[in-house]
Parts: structure tokens; C-alpha cells; sequence
């Protein structure tokens, strides 16, 4: 089928995006000529800009515009807890709580032998040096309920023992296998208030 290139262009740019087959992709792009040109422009400076100005935080690695990000530098949060989390998602997931008031780390991935996927891989190195800080008192690990992020939570609650702290891990009544970041509001919360120490 001919199609002319710029089409064909932004139809393969949308097929590049994750959960997006040829059709889904084909009907995107031939609504995006419908779009009036000022919003198609600001979807496009949207995207760039998020690219470019967005970066990970040099203390937490939670995505961000500034350094430290805003939870990092918020002074008002308990400076005391940090909650291990997988991904930047997981840390939208738990603020959605509106119960949490502690720090976080973001551990970009969990540890994974079948993808090949270490604990090198991961920000383990940064999180024990915060940790090595006498102001942090818990480690709450909430890494997803399945078998990488129970293996990862194992792995961390060993390493972090020569510090004095207390290592917790969010309850289940998550659904196994799940991830956190799909977990509502109600069911976190549940699962931070009924977690359990390591
Ligand atoms: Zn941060």
C-alpha cells in the first residue's frame, strides 16, 4: 500500500511505542491530521521537552526536572523512611496513596536471572550509601509482588543488615504477580500499613 512518507513516517514513529500495533498506530496518525496545527505543535514540543528537560535524580534516580527532585529537597517529608521502589511509576503509585510522607529509591529494574539482570545493573550502590546515613531509621522494600521483586527484596534486606535499621517489606494482598504501579490507591495503602519486618 502507498502511502506518502510523511504518513508512513509518523505511523512508524507510533509503532515504536510499547502496546501499540500497525492499526492502532495507522489510526493515531491519520488523527493527528485532523488535529488542529497548534495542538499537533504543542504534542510535539510535549515530547520533546519531556525528553530533553527530564533527567534522574543524582539522590533517589526518580525522573525529574530539577536536582535533587522535589520529594529529595521537600525537608517536610520524613527524612527517616525510605521506600524502595522498582520504577519512577511505582513512586507515582505510592504518592497517589496521599499516605506515605517518606523518601524514596528508585532501583530502575529488579533482579532478574532469566533477563540476565543483576544487582549491578541496579541503583544498589547509591541506596547503601544512603542508607549509611544515621538519619535513616527504615527501609521499607516495595518491590513488585513477584518473583524478581520478592528476590530483590531478599537480596536488599541482606545486604543492608551490618546497618542498624529496620528493613520492612509491604504486606501482600497486592495481587501476586502484579505490579505495583497498577496496585489502587486503597490496596497500597493497605499493603504499606500491614507491612512486615524483615
Ligand atoms: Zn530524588
Amino acid at each position: 500500500m502507498y502511502l506518502p512518507q510523511p504518513i508512513s513516517k509518523l505511523i512508524e514513529g507510533f509503532m515504536r511505542l510499547p502496546g501499540i500495533g500497525p492499526k492502532t498506530a495507522q489510526r493515531l496518525a491519520f488523527f493527528v491530521l485532523t488535529m488542529k496545527e497548534d495542538d499537533v505543535l504543542d504534542l510535539a514540543k510535549a515530547l520533546v521537552r519531556a525528553k530533553r528537560d527530564l533527567s534522574t535524580c543524582s539522590v533517589c534516580g526518580n525522573i525529574t526536572d530539577q536536582d535533587p527532585c522535589h520529594i529529595c529537597s521537600d525537608k517536610s517529608r520524613d527524612q527517616s523512611v525510605i521506600c524502595v521502589v522498582q520504577d519512577t511509576r511505582d513512586v507515582i503509585a505510592m504518592e497517589r496513596t496521599r499516605e506515605y510522607r517518606g523518601l524514596y529509591h528508585v532501583l530502575h529494574g529488579a533482579i532478574s536471572p532469566m533477563e540476565g539482570i543483576g544487582p549491578e545493573e541496579l541503583q544498589i550502590p547509591e541506596l547503601l550509601k544512603r542508607v549509611s546515613n544515621e538519619e535513616v531509621q527504615e527501609l521499607i522494600l516495595a518491590t513488585n509482588p513477584n518473583v524478581e521483586g520478592e528476590a530483590t527484596a531478599i537480596y536488599l534486606s541482606k545486604l543492608v543488615k551490618p546497618f542498624s535499621l529496620k528493613v520492612t517489606r509491604i504486606a501482600h494482598g497486592l495481587p501476586v504477580g502484579g505490579d505495583l504501579e497498577y496496585a489502587d490507591e486503597v490496596t497500597l495503602s493497605k499493603a504499606l500499613e500491614g507491612r512486615r519486618e524483615l
